[in-house]
């Protein structure tokens, strides 16, 4: 290929990256498992700690020329455990997916069975089975069980799993317990169940990869003073930080957690991140309990306000949601596929959900009859009640009353104009998605 070929490509990547950041300034960001992150964690991803090696725990490692990142990361395990008020962080995990793969590997053996969300109730492909590429069948050889869902409460049925466990024989009974999934609108029952799930030896994870700032803020449940042995986590879902994983748990299992991440299942930690993770718990620590408490009040809002304009809004029972997420149900006007996209042309980022009777309907991940709307991002931004009603009209607009999608584009591109700067942070001088030339 010619060179100057080679620098017109070049040129190329750095525009697709400009007009993505274009494109995210002019949305309406609804994706429930995405956040933006502030100046100071992106300052953070970009210093040389991205560069650099750090294998094994600080004090201990294999390579030198660690000095400052062990500060980082031993402040960093000081604050995780702080925020969670718990015994032991271990912050290495380089994605949500990577944690649990280490409790996996920690507490289980192949073969062993987990109890936990079916996908098509909102579990995560991480708890899947071998059958459907899932991480713990496919990767670890876990034969998975699923907890009984109850349509009506959208949650785990209590009485329906305690008397599956009791009757289950012992040479078949479930290893390990994962509370916690995708779609994740009301707090699961770990409390109610954790008493006969220690009385059969289980070991109970919480997934908290979409709720973990809400826990942080204090303001959904707290799964390890509920009984949960380990609890694991995206860094960047509700709680704003990089993209990452966060492992927590008491004291006793230590030791197995650390093998497990190193060498088990990490070797270079993305030390840029877990730098990026301490600024994160840091915002979290001074401003967590007041974005949690505005994300799910801006939920409910959203919920309630869909609701009305005639969307069938699931967990209606439990009024809607108590967590950053809302699912409809719009297969009375198309599928979720269709949804989703009809949506894309007016920028507004959603993405198509399975939800409860969809397989049972013929449905499948393509077409499902649901699509999720998360309002963390759009939080961040400090969007507010009276912005929740307009997305709400918006979205009604596109979906029932079928308008012009070039006038909606418009229209949203003028509403969203106000909301351009990162809050619940200390310093917000770059605006959210502002491109940042170094070069
Ligand atoms: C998003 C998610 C994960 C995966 O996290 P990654 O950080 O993307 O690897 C794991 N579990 C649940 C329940 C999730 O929603």
């Amino acid at each position: 290929m010619p060179d100057f070929l080679y620098k017109q490509k070049y040129n190329m990547i750095f525009s697709l990256l400009e007009n993505h950041s274009n494109l995210f300034r002019n949305s309406i960001p609804l994706i429930a498992s995405e956040n933006v992150t502030s100046p100071a964690v992106r300052e953070a991803m970009i210093s040389d700690f991205a560069n650099r090696y750090a294998e094994g725990w600080p004090g201990e490692r294999v390579y030198a020329g660690c000095k400052y990142i062990d500060s980082v990361e031993l402040e960093c395990m000081e604050l995780a455990k702080k925020l969670y008020d718990a015994e032991f962080a271990d912050v290495r995990a380089i994605s949500g997916v990577v944690a649990n793969l280490v409790i996996y590997s920690a507490f289980t053996q192949p073969g062993d069975i987990m109890m936990c969300m079916p996908i098509s109730a909102g579990g995560h492909i991480s708890h899947g089975k071998k059958e459907h590429s899932g991480t713990a069948g496919l990767v670890h050889g876990l034969n998975i069980e699923p907890f009984p869902f109850d349509k009506d409460n959208m949650n785990i049925d209590v009485d329906k799993t305690v008397n599956k466990i009791k009757k289950t024989e012992n040479n078949k009974m479930p290893k390990l317990a994962m509370f916690g999934g995708s779609l994740f609108l009301f707090p699961h029952p770990v409390k109610e169940m954790s008493d006969i799930l220690k009385e059969y030896d289980i070991h109970i994870n919480y997934d908290a990869a979409h709720v973990a700032g809400l826990i942080a803020g204090k303001q959904f449940q707290d799964p390890l003073k509920e009984g949960a042995d380990t609890m694991t986590m995206s860094t960047h879902k509700t709680l704003f930080g990089p993209q990452g994983g966060l492992i927590l748990s008491h004291n006793k299992y230590a030791e197995n957690i650390k093998k497990a991440t190193f060498p088990g299942m990490t070797s270079n930690h993305h030390i840029h991140h877990m730098a990026a993770k301490a600024i994160t718990f840091i915002e979290t620590l001074e401003f967590g309990q007041s974005y949690a408490k505005d994300v799910i009040s801006n939920a409910k809002t959203l919920a309630e306000t869909l609701n009305e304009l005639g969307f069938y809004v699931l967990g209606e029972k439990n009024g809607f949601t108590k967590s950053h997420q809302i699912v409809i149900d719009v297969s009375k006007y198309l599928d979720g596929g269709k949804a989703e996209a009809e949506l894309e042309k007016s920028n507004i980022i959603v993405n198509r959900q399975l939800i409860p009777g969809d397989i049972k309907a013929g449905r499948n991940y393509f077409n499902p009859g649901g699509i999720r709307l998360g309002v963390s991002e759009i939080t961040r931004l400090g969007m507010q009640k009276s912005e929740m009603k307009q997305i709400a009209e918006f979205v009604k607009n596109i979906i029932i009353d079928k308008k012009e999608p070039a006038e909606m584009l418009n229209k949203i591109k003028s509403f969203r104009k106000d909301f351009q700067t990162i809050q619940y942070c200390f310093d917000n001088k770059t605006k959210a998605y502002e491109y940042v030339r170094i070069k």
